[in-house]
């Protein structure tokens, strides 16, 4: 692309993606691990068009929804146009939407009970896409937080991989807003070297290279990428 065709919206996003890459490599280098071994999810929710545009023109691939209703306007028109596009769920996921969200997602990162956990493979089944899940661990045990709670994490992993044949990646969090972000990432690995899944979902804009030097295989970042999602009526 010339720098004529670039708008400053462009300009920004196409920034902000390679400083973010920059410091992604930078901490999985301090945590002994190729700039590969970490991807970055760029959560596009309530960003507006242009900010999504940008960011695929600037060519990065791989997005963050958490919600199928929200997700499907925004991505069924562009999925055509970006055949390696790959979107994630990471929001919250009711049963009577599973069917919508294994049409559009690769990976749903939030199966968190048996129930979702048989729809999906199920639906998985009958539509045979290509989509695996990781399981949210509520590792702060917070009351009002989507996530399996820790203790029953092996229950619904037995559930996933024995029960129902669901393709079983690895896990998620996200630690309370008010602690220290470094133990609950501790916490993911471990539960995930466990159970022998490779792959963790941790860290946000404002704690990303913490979790990967706890071991974070994904950044889930918003606003790093895009700018504050408060946009009221301006674009
Ligand atoms: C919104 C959201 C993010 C990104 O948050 P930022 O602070 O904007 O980076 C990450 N994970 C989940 C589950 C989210 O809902």
């Amino acid at each position: 692309m010339t720098a004529a065709s670039t708008s400053p919206i462009e300009a920004e996003i196409s920034a902000n993606l390679a400083a973010l890459n920059a410091r992604i490599a930078a901490a999985a280098a301090e945590s002994g691990r190729p700039a590969e071994a970490v991807t970055l999810v760029a959560v596009s929710k309530v960003q507006p068009d242009a900010r999504i545009d940008a960011a695929l023109a600037a060519g990065h691939r791989v997005f963050g929804e958490n919600r199928v209703q929200e997700a499907m306007e925004r991505w069924t028109g562009r999925r055509g146009a970006y055949p390696d596009l790959r979107l994630h769920l990471i929001g919250p996921l009711q049963t009577n939407k599973v069917r919508d969200a294994v049409a559009l997602f690769d990976r749903i990162e939030s199966v968190d009970r048996p129930k979702l956990a048989r729809a999906l493979a199920r639906v998985i089944a009958e539509e045979g896409r290509d989509v695996d899940c990781l399981i949210q661990v509520n590792t702060g045990e917070e009351p009002q937080k989507a996530g399996v709670l820790p203790k029953d994490l092996d229950d619904l992993v037995r559930v996933c991989r024995e029960e129902c044949g669901l393709p079983l990646a690895g896990l998620m969090c996200i630690p309370p807003v008010e602690q220290q972000p470094a133990p609950h990432f501790a916490f993911l690995a471990e539960l995930a070297d466990r159970h022998g899944l490779p792959v963790r979902s941790m860290g946000m804009s404002g704690d990303f290279e913490t979790a990967i030097h706890q071991g974070a295989t994904h950044v889930r970042v918003g606003t790093g990428v895009f700018g504050e999602r408060d946009y009221g009526d301006k674009v």
